[in-house]
C-alpha cells in the first residue's frame, strides 16, 4: 500500500462519519503553526515576512492541542517557522499521537539528528550499541555524540520516537546546488540527507515535500525522487508554487520583479505536472489520483481550503494557507463567517483575482479526497491508488548525482548573493545577463500539509542565480 492501512482507514472513516451525518464543511489537515521563528532566513521567505511583527511570539501547548481537538482533523502538520525550535515540541508531538492524530513535522532537518540523538540517549540500554554502531559507522553520528548518548537522559520529558503514526516531512526542493541556493545557506541539503538516513536507520518513517516554481526543473525533481526513493524515504509530496502575496510584494519592492518572473501560472503549472501521474506509478507520490489529474490539466476541481485550516499565532487563518482575509477565534466560528463562494476557480472564472493560478495542495487535494467534483469511477481510482503496490525503492538511485553543488564552504551562495545584488537593479525577466534565475518562497508553493491521504508540502526561500 502507498499509504498505511492503518492511517488510510482512520482518514476514511473520518470522511465517511461526516458524509453521513451530511457536514458541509469539515477538516482533513490541521496545519498548525506554533511559531513562525525559523533557523533560516531564507529570501523571499512569506511566511517570516507576512508575520514578521509575531517572530517570538508562540501558541501555548494547550492552545495547540486544544485547536486540533476543535476541529477534529485525523491529521495534523506541524510546520511554521521551523517547528523543532518550538520549544515543546516534543510534548506537541506526543500529546497529538495520544489524541490519536496522524502527525507530520514539516522540517528542514537542521535539527532532526539533534532530535534523534535525544531519543536515542532516552531509550539507552546496552542492547543500544548495535544501532550506535551501525550510525558510526556512517559516520552519521560522532564518538562525542555516542558518548553523550551513553548517559542517557532522564529529565523526565518525552522525545520524539519513530511511531507508524508519526512522519518526518523533510523540505527538499532539488538537488544539493538548487536546495541549498533556494534556502540559502550551503550544507542544508547534505545535512537533510544525513538526518534522513539516521530516521530510516532507527525506523521512523520520512516524507519529502518539494514545492516546484517556475525556474524548477522537471528533470531534476526527478532524480530527486529517484535518489530519496533509493534512501527508503517513504513517500513525496509535491505543489506547485503559488505567488503568495507576502512573498511577492517582497520580491517586487527588492528585486523589482514581476510575479510572472518567479512564479507558476496555471498553464504553467500544468506544464509542469505533465509527468505527475508517472511520477505516481514510479514513486510513492502523495497525493490522491484525482488531485493529480488536476494538476496535469485533465479536470477540473473546486477549492476546498476549509478541509486544511491553519491555526497559529493569530487564530484560525482565512482563507487559507495562502491567503490571509482575517484571523478567528475558532474553527466553526471560521467556517460560518467566512464566505467560501468568494474564493477559488469555478468553470475557469477566479472568484477572487488572487486565486487564479493557484492549484495547491492545501486548497484542491483535499478536494480529490472529499469528491467535491465527483466524477464517476473517482472512488476506484483513489482506492486503487492506495492500496495498490508500494513503489519499490529506486534501484539505481546512488547513481543520480545529488551532490552536484559544492561542498560548505565553497561559496557558491557568494555567487548567487551577488546575482540577487544585480537583480536589484530594475531588470526584466532574467538577471540582466540572459541567464536564468531561480525564484522560490517559503510557504509560497503551498502548505506542509501531509496527504490526504495522499498530499503536500511547505515552501521555501528565494534568491537570483545564474549558473
Ligand atoms: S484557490 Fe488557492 S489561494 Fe484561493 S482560497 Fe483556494 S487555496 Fe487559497
Ligand atoms: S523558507 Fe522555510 S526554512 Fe526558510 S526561513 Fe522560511 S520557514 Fe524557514
Amino acid at each position: 500500500m502507498r499509504f498505511p492501512l492503518a492511517l488510510t482507514v482512520k482518514i476514511a472513516r473520518h470522511i465517511i462519519k461526516h458524509k453521513l451525518r451530511k457536514t458541509p464543511k469539515f477538516a482533513l489537515v490541521l496545519q498548525l503553526e506554533p511559531l513562525h521563528t525559523c533557523n533560516l532566513t531564507c529570501t523571499g521567505c512569506g511566511r517570516i515576512r507576512e508575520y514578521s511583527t509575531s517572530l517570538k511570539d508562540i501558541v501555548p501547548l494547550e492552545k495547540c492541542l486544544a485547536a486540533a481537538e476543535e476541529c477534529e482533523a485525523p491529521m495534523v502538520s506541524i510546520c511554521g517557522g521551523e517547528p523543532l525550535i518550538y520549544p515543546k515540541i516534543e510534548e506537541l508531538v506526543d500529546g497529538l499521537l495520544h489524541q490519536g492524530r496522524i502527525v507530520y513535522v514539516c522540517t528542514n532537518a537542521v535539527f532532526m539528528r539533534k532530535k534523534m540523538k535525544e531519543y536515542l540517549a532516552a531509550i539507552y540500554t546496552p542492547e543500544t550499541e548495535a544501532l550506535l554502531k551501525k550510525l558510526l559507522d556512517a559516520k552519521l553520528i560522532s564518538d562525542k555524540d555516542a558518548e553523550t548518548i551513553r548517559k542517557g537522559r532522564n529529565d523526565g520529558r518525552p522525545v520524539i520516537r519513530p511511531s507508524k503514526w508519526m512522519y518526518w516531512n523533510v523540505h527538499v526542493d532539488g538537488l544539493e546546488y538548487t536546495h541549498d541556493l533556494i534556502v540559502e545557506r550551503e550544507g542544508v541539503f547534505k545535512e537533510a540527507v544525513e538526518a534522513i538516513k539516521m530516521a530510516k536507520v532507527l525506523g521512523y518513517q520520512v516524507a519529502t515535500n518539494t514545492t516546484v516554481y517556475k525556474e524548477t526543473d522537471v528533470r531534476e525533481i526527478e532524480e530527486m525522487f529517484k535518489f530519496f526513493s533509493w534512501l527508503g524515504c517513504d513517500g513525496h509530496t509535491i505543489s506547485p508554487g503559488y505567488d503568495y502575496d507576502a512573498a511577492k510584494k517582497d520580491m517586487m519592492k527588492r528585486l523589482g520583479r514581476k510575479s510572472e518572473d518567479f512564479f507558476l501560472t496555471r498553464r504553467m503549472t500544468i506544464e509542469k505536472f505533465a509527468q505527475i501521474q508517472d511520477w505516481g506509478r514510479a514513486f510513492t507520490i502523495f497525493g490522491t489520483p484525482v488531485y493529480q489529474e488536476f494538476l496535469s490539466g485533465k479536470r477540473d476541481l473546486t477549492c476546498t481550503a476549509w478541509a486544511i485550516p491553519t491555526y497559529n499565532v493569530r487564530g484560525w487563518k482565512a482563507p487559507c494557507y495562502l491567503m490571509t482575509d482575517g484571523h478567528y477565534a475558532g474553527y466553526q466560528e471560521m467556517l460560518t463567517k467566512v464566505n467560501w463562494e468568494k474564493y477559488g476557480v469555478v468553470n475557469g472564472v477566479a472568484r477572487d483575482p488572487r486565486c487564479e493560478n493557484c492549484m495547491v495542495h492545501c486548497g484542491y487535494d483535499p478536494s480529490g479526497a472529499l469528491g467535491t467534483n465527483f466524477q464517476r469511477g473517482d472512488n476506484w481510482k483513489n482506492f486503487r491508488y492506495n492500496f495498490g503496490a508500494k513503489p519499490k525503492p529506486y534501484p539505481e538511485g546512488h547513481r543520480v548525482n545529488a551532490f552536484n553543488g559544492f561542498s560548505v564552504g565553497k561559496g557558491h551562495l557568494a555567487v548567487a548573493k551577488a546575482a540577487v545584488q544585480r537583480a536589484s537593479a530594475p531588470a526584466g525577466g532574467n538577471n540582466g545577463d540572459g541567464k536564468p534565475h531561480v525564484g522560490t518562497f517559503c510557504g509560497a508553493g503551498d502548505s506542509d500539509a501531509p496527504p490526504t491521504p495522499a498530499g503536500q508540502a511547505r515552501g521555501t526561500a528565494d534568491v537570483a542565480v545564474e549558473r
